[in-house]
């Protein structure tokens, strides 16, 4: 079997379509070797090794081991070196990288061949001792760290104590004599921490590295990504084992990494760091401060010019922004690393529409590959509502690393920030920096704020890949763990004060701010219109009052797919009459408390079909248990009772006999329509009267009716009866009729199967997925939070069901209900009301079972289009 594929020299065994197996690094190693990029040469061995590896006891499938031999002769032959000589020695570094790129969190070893012999050849071959001996001591540190275990501050202290010593500030600064000493003091922390010497045989070193890597797929932190970022499915990561280049070797030498575009808003220029005379995790690594990009181009003109043609070759072949790290070695241009970038929902969204207008892609490309629903709704996400602050309020100023607008209070630990984001509380996670032991906090955290760190630090690489508001290196604050609190400019700051941060400006202010709407620039409305262009699936929203559906309108919505009519009944005054609806003693009474509402509702309905503008409108009939309209502590009892004019007692009574021990499956739903047909009379009434009134204005109307809960096809009957009746007798009144449409929701179980005789009778279903899961599952929406983690945790679900539509149980109800209600209406209108509406994976199921539109919350509304179009293409 094979397991080892090599790249180099123009040529190469794997290509950027064998992630699964060789992993992102090891693919687009591949193919950029083949297409010609300058690529150091090396060899990748496959996820399966590393599946194996972790399911049998640290072992190798059979043939590894002569496949990583015979590509290491490979090597020697195509550079012309030897593993471990003593003049010429072959140095290699051995990288992890899987399918989905996870970002710090598997290790990478450099340098490794090296040992007491080669290094003295490496000095010789390059006439740079210095270099050499700063490449040793980086391989016994990273050695010692990865494959050993041994903490990288043990050696950092040795090398602090060494400048200490010398009084010197910087590495670069430590002549060869030092150096030597350095790593013979290394060696003693190796063996000290060991109980060995460090080993000198490079094969050995290669398949402790490897083994390490393979390894490293299961380490806790490399767990809680995969969790955090719901990763399943992969076989492990691949090892790559290539030729080193080497950024170290002097004022011509140089290390970076770039984005090709800018991605935090998308401009068309080369955006990153580097760092002359030095190696690999020198610039993420925050040891040095690194200069920005556009530096390079004074300092090595003719580097950056060819790092510019590399870019603009990867963009043209991968069709996509990238994320690329490179090595300058005296002068010549290594690529190591290239892949899609990960960037804003802003900067995606231009990107986007920049690449289909300067014609590197296609529409279609565009809208199916470029833009996640995920930064659609990053873009929607708040931002500082005031955009200036006074000298006291600003605490300070750092790097703005990932945009949007965070307001929390202030922990400074990943545990905390859980464990007060499990209370509910909204918190900002401020560190130093971030490590990958840390996302779990950074993950429950409104936003991070660091002290530390560049723009393509591990926290602002994680923050904006989650459109996580961040604020990173902000050196003007100083972070007091013990004493937990921060310090700046003569403000101190304790655990638990609000602070607010602007990810997008890289301030952090003092207090809790407001924040507001986003407003989107020229490519977010043009993208959307090609979104648009290329879907054929409706998308309506939920909204409740004019103002949502103001907002559902901005954000493109075609319609209400559901107003729920309980939300009007909770203003002040009409909650009275509400409540006296509900307590009255027998029909005559109720029907004046109605008549009361009557009013109210007729307005609401007129506000929202107004907003509308001709659009269809679904509206719901009252479905809640109506005791969630009453009072239940003893104070509100008592001031209602005064306003009814009643004793406490009485109205304490009342109250108990409306109780009800179940009440999700109680007197609910058309339940209550049926009982008290008056309630459905009202509504009705307010719905069409307000429909004609608008007509007679001469405005166009479409009201559709919908009922709730329905369980029987008699039930729905029963309310269709009650609206037409009604209908018929508002119409007459008014002396003009409307055309309006009656349907149900599907979302007890029962209806879904008896769905063909309901289609009989009904012009529309939409789909209540979140009753339809609570009661498929039999899992209470209120009370499930308290299980379902855990069954996520031990796989007993793969999602909550909640948020992401069970296809294989409630899906199939949804699909045997369409399918049945076509059976007898062939033309039969459906949708979706749910929360799942919203969700993307959802939205294509929709789709692929031919429901006509989906219905969301006006903030998805964007979403859910892009979801369409996207399950079209
Ligand atoms: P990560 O996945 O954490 O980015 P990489 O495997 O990409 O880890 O390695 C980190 C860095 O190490 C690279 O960006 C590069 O600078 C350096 N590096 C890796 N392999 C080589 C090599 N063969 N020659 C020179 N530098 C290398
Ligand atoms: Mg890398
Ligand atoms: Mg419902």
């Amino acid at each position: 079997d094979k397991y080892v594929y090599s790249f180099g020299a123009g040529a190469a065994e794997g290509n950027k379509t064998m992630k699964d197996l060789l992993g992102g690094k090891g693919a687009n190693l591949a193919e950029m070797s083949a297409i010609g990029l300058p690529i150091p040469p090396g060899f990748t061995i496959s996820a399966e090794v590393c599946q194996y590896y972790n399911q049998h006891e640290k072992e190798w499938p059979d043939g590894v081991k002569e496949q990583v031999e015979q590509n290491i002769a490979q090597l020697e032959e195509l550079m012309g070196l030897k593993f471990g000589d003593t003049d010429d020695p072959l140095l290699v570094s051995v990288r992890s990288g899987a399918a989905v790129s996870m970002p710090g969190m598997m290790d990478t070893v450099l340098n490794l061949g090296l040992n007491d012999r080669s290094v003295q050849g490496l000095a010789q071959k390059t006439g740079n001792e210095r270099f050499a001996y700063d490449c040793y001591r980086r391989f016994i540190d990273m050695f010692g760290n990865v494959v050993m275990s041994i903490g990288h501050e043990l050696f950092e202290e040795v090398l602090q104590e060494l400048k200490d010593e010398q009084n010197v500030k910087l590495d670069t600064e430590l002549e060869v004599p030092e150096l030597k000493e350095l790593v013979a003091r290394y060696k003693t922390v190796y063996r000290n921490h060991t109980g060995h010497e460090f080993p000198q045989e490079p094969k050995d070193q290669l398949r402790h590295a490897i083994n390490a890597v393979l390894g490293s797929w299961n380490t806790q932190r490399a767990q809680t990504y995969r969790k955090i970022n719901r990763i399943t499915g992969l076989l492990g990561t691949a090892a790559n084992v290539q030729v080193m280049v080497f950024g170290n070797m002097g004022a011509e030498s140089a290390t970076g990494v770039c984005f090709t575009r800018n991605p935090a808003d998308g401009t068309n220029e080369l955006y990153g760091e580097f760092l002359v005379n030095a190696q690999g995790e020198d610039v993420v690594a925050g040891i040095r401060t690194p200069r920005n990009i556009s530096e390079l181009k004074d300092d090595m003109p003719k580097s950056y010019q060819e790092l510019l043609n590399v870019t603009r070759q990867l963009e043209e072949h991968y069709h996509d922004m990238q994320d690329i790290e490179f090595t300058i070695q005296e002068g010549k241009l290594y690529i190591l690393q290239t892949r899609n970038g990960k960037r804003t929902g802003a900067a995606a969204v231009k990107i986007a529409v920049d690449m289909v207008e300067e014609q590197l892609i296609a529409k279609e490309k565009a809208v199916l590959n470029l833009v996640e629903p995920t930064h659609l709704d990053q873009l929607l996400h708040p931002q500082l509502n005031q955009s200036e602050y006074s000298d006291g309020e600003i605490l300070g100023e750092g790097l703005p690393a990932s945009p949007g607008a965070a307001v929390g209070k202030v922990v400074f630990s990943s545990e905390k920030a859980e464990e007060e984001h499990k209370k509910g509380e909204p918190v900002i996670l401020v560190r130093v920096e971030t490590s990958p032991e840390d996302v779990g906090g950074m993950s429950a955290a409104e936003g991070i704020l660091t002290s530390r760190g560049g723009m393509t630090s591990h926290a602002a690489v994680v923050a904006r890949g989650w459109g996580k508001p961040c604020v990173a290196g902000c050196t003007d604050i100083a972070i007091d763990y013990e004493a937990l609190l921060f310090t700046s400019d003569g403000n101190t700051i304790k655990e638990g004060d609000w602070i607010s941060i602007d990810g997008a400006k890289g301030i952090v202010i003092k207090g809790k701010k407001e924040v507001e709407e986003p407003s989107f620039g020229s490519s977010y409305y043009t993208f959307m219109g090609w979104v648009d262009e290329l879907r054929d699936m409706e998308v309506r929203t939920n909204a409740d009052t004019p103002d949502d559906a103001v907002r559902a309108l901005e954000f493109g919505a075609q319609g209400i797919g559901l107003a729920r009519t309980e939300h009007m009944f909770f203003g002040e005054e009409r909650v009275t009459a509400m409540r006296r609806m509900i307590l009255s003693e027998n029909k005559d009474e109720r029907a004046k408390a109605l008549e009361e509402l009557l009013p109210y509702q007729k307005q609401d309905f007129m506000d929202i079909f107004e907003a509308m503008e001709g659009r269809p409108v679904t509206i719901r009939l009252l479905d809640p248990p109506l005791h969630e309209f009453l009072p239940d502590e003893e104070e509100g009892v008592r001031a209602l009772a005064g306003e009814l004019g009643i004793s406490f007692q009485n109205l304490k009574q009342k109250i108990r006999v409306l109780k009800e021990f179940n009440p999700m499956l109680g007197h609910r739903g058309c339940r209550l329509g049926i009982t008290h047909p008056e309630i459905t009379e009202m509504q009705t009434h307010a719905v069409l009267s307000a429909a004609v009134h608008l007509k007679k204005d001469g405005r166009e109307v479409k009201p559709e009716i919908m009922v709730p809960l329905v369980g029987t096809s008699e039930e729905f009957m029963h309310q269709h009866e009650v609206i037409d009746r009604v209908a018929a007798k508002v119409f007459n009144n008014e002396g003009e009729a409307i055309a309006y449409k009656v349907g149900t929701m599907i979302e007890i179980p029962r209806a879904a199967i008896v769905a063909d005789k309901i289609a009989a009778e009904a012009d529309f279903f939409s789909f209540g997925t979140n009753d339809l899961t609570q009661m498929t599952f039999g899992y209470s929406r209120d009370d499930a939070g308290k299980f379902l983690e855990s069954y996520q945790e031990k796989g007993i679900l793969k999602a909550d069901p909640f948020q992401i539509l069970d296809e294989e149980g409630v899906g199939a109800l949804v699909k045997m209900a369409t399918e049945k209600g076509r059976t007898v209406k062939k033309d039969l209108k459906i949708g979706i009301c749910g929360e799942h509406g919203g969700d993307p994976a959802s939205v294509r199921f929709c789709y692929q079972l031919g429901l006509n539109y989906v219905s969301c919350s006006p903030y998805r509304v964007p979403v859910a289009r892009l979801a369409a179009a996207q399950a079209r293409l």
